[in-house]
């Protein structure tokens, strides 16, 4: 595959973060992959809910840590992944993991480097971090967001946000 289409953001609070995350979900469209990479706390599920405010998901978006996966139906439907508990990868397949991509839905996995052997090549991936060196009692703290995208498709979507 080609190298991949890359853009870098700073966010520099949660508003900005649930901004940019409200524009990509307007441009989501059924079959879309998202794949969060970033350590706990780098904002991989804030991001999560922000999209899925985009999408126009009316349910409250929670953190699918336990549960490893959470479907949520708008207009078009929403699979939020979270394999952070998961012990390998393989046990993805338990839970019908390949199933959800022929059902015209978004898929968005946290902690997507944990499964990546198992996703698809082509897909948008965002890469969250606190930016280091910043305040550690603000509420708000600024996150570099890196996006890279492998395929047209993605292409074009990283284009137009
Ligand atoms: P993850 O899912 O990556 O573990 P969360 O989204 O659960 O991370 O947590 C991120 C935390 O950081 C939240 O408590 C959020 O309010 C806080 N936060 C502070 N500043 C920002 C920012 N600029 N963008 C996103 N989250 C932020
Ligand atoms: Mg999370």
């Amino acid at each position: 595959m080609q190298e991949p289409f890359t853009k870098s953001y700073r966010l520099e609070n949660r508003e900005q973060t649930a901004r940019w995350g409200r524009r990509l979900g307007e441009l989501l469209q059924a079959g879309d992959l998202i794949a969060l990479v970033g350590d706990l706390g780098a904002g991989k599920t804030t991001l999560t809910k922000a999209i899925g405010q985009g999408m126009g998901i009316s349910d409250p978006i929670t953190s699918p840590t336990f549960t490893l996966v959470q479907e949520y139906y708008g207009k078009v439907p929403l699979f939020h992944f979270d394999p952070y508990r998961l012990k390998e990868p393989g046990d993805m397949f338990d839970l019908g993991f390949d199933e959800y991509f022929e059902r015209s839905g978004v898929v968005i996995i946290e902690w997507a480097d944990k499964i990546s052997q198992l996703l698809p090549p082509e897909r948008l991936t965002i890469e969250l971090e606190i930016v280091p060196d910043t305040d550690p009692a603000s509420e708000d703290t600024p996150r570099s967001l890196r996006v890279s995208a492998f395929g047209e498709r993605y292409i074009a979507l990283a284009e137009a946000i």
